[in-house]
């Protein structure tokens, strides 16, 4: 089964969908790593464009990240590279690079994958699409710096903006715990799969 948690940052996305995956036996698939390893490429080698970079360099996901093998789990979270990686991020040809190899990833097994277009553009089929927001104060707080430029930017593009796929369960987390965000998606996982809580 495949689970879509889309959202703008610090809604939860990466805690929620990590614990989840773990509740449902599936595999974890952060595609913002993936946006924010391109990001952390052309901050590096600005002679080549996003685009040629993000056909070029080999990702790893898992426990750590990996660019061409090496380890860049610490570097892809800096300040400048989430700017970098929302900007990046417009880029229709970067996308198509990304977007390839997620639903590459995502063809086999079951998953539990976050983002901002899983659920409209990575995989539309996915049996369970949720959308997580949360007040910008307080994604603000978890995220320990201001997400509003991201957002607006992430939100305004033309290419994949993030939104809601019209069929997605959206969950306000402002004033939810983690455990109860996890317990609310688990639960219409296993409705979505036929109320077995089985992957
Ligand atoms: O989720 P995270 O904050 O790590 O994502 C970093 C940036 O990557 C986002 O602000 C967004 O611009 C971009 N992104 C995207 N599509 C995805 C995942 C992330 O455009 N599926």
């Amino acid at each position: 089964m495949i689970v879509a948690v889309d959202g703008p940052a610090g809604a939860g996305k990466s805690s929620v969908s990590r614990l989840v995956a773990a509740r449902l036996q599936a595999r974890y698939l952060d595609s913002g790593a993936m946006y924010r390893c391109v990001a952390l490429a052309s901050l590096e080698d600005p002679d080549h464009t996003p685009a040629e970079l993000a056909a070029s360099i080999q990702i790893e996901l898992g426990s750590r990240v990996r660019i061409d093998g090496r380890d860049v789990s610490a570097a892809i979270r800096r300040a400048e590279v989430s700017a970098r990686a929302s900007e990046v991020a417009t880029d229709p040809d970067v996308r198509a690079a990304l977007v390839a190899q997620q639903r590459e990833l995502l063809a086999t097994g079951d998953w539990v994958a976050e983002g901002r277009d899983i659920g409209t553009v990575v995989a539309p089929h996915a049996d369970l699409k949720i959308f997580l927001t949360g007040s910008p104060a307080e994604r603000a707080r978890r995220r320990g710096e201001p997400v509003n430029e991201r957002d607006v930017r992430d939100r305004t593009r033309v290419h994949s903006p993030l939104q809601a796929a019209p069929d997605a369960t959206v969950i306000d987390t402002t004033d939810l715990s983690l455990e109860q965000v996890v317990e609310r998606v688990v639960e219409l996982a296993a409705t979505a799969n036929g109320g077995s809580q089985d992957a």
